[in-house]
C-alpha cells in the first residue's frame, strides 16, 4: 500500500504559510504551534516539516537528522511550557493519533503535547 501524502492538508498549508499559526518553537525540521481547539490549558502540536503522514511513515522514512530534531523539539516544547518534571514541572501527555482506529483527522504527522491539569487515566472503556 505505502503512504500517499496529501499536500492540501491543513498542516501542509500552515507550513507553506497559507494559514496562520501560533508558533511555540521552530527548528530546522519541525514546527510547534498551539492547537486551535485546545483540550487542556496547554495543548501544542509538534510536526515535522517533511511530508510524513503518520508516525510509522516518519520513523521508517525520515532521516536520522529529522528524527533527532523532532524528538528534541518535543522535549524543548515541554521545557518552554515549564511542564517538564526534570525541572519541577507537573508533567504532560504526548499523543499521536494514527489512522482510522487512532482517529487521525489531519494526515500530516503531529504529536499532541497536552498539559496544565491532571489528565486522568489514558484510555477508559467507552
Ligand atoms: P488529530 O485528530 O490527531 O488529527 O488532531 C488534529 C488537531 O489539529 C486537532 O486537535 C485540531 O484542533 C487541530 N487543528 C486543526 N486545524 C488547526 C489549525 N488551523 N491550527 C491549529 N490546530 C489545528
Amino acid at each position: 500500500m505505502g503512504y500517499v501524502y496529501d499536500d492540501q492538508n491543513i498542516f501542509a498549508k500552515i507550513l507553506r504559510g497559507e494559514i496562520p499559526n501560533t508558533t511555540v518553537l521552530e527548528t530546522e525540521h519541525c514546527l510547534a504551534f498551539h492547537d486551535i481547539y485546545a483540550q487542556a490549558p496547554e495543548h501544542v502540536l509538534v510536526i515535522p516539516k517533511g511530508p510524513y503522514v503518520c508516525f510509522d511513515h516518519f520513523s521508517n522514512m525520515a532521516s536520522a537528522e529529522e528524527i533527532v530534531d523532532f524528538t528534541r523539539a518535543i522535549g524543548q516544547v515541554a521545557l518552554a511550557l515549564k511542564v517538564d518534571p526534570g525541572n519541577g514541572g507537573d508533567g504532560y501527555r504526548l499523543l499521536a493519533n494514527t489512522g482510522k482506529n487512532g482517529v487521525q483527522d489531519v494526515p500530516h504527522l503531529h504529536v499532541h503535547l497536552v498539559a496544565g491539569r491532571p489528565l486522568g487515566r489514558m484510555l477508559r472503556n467507552n
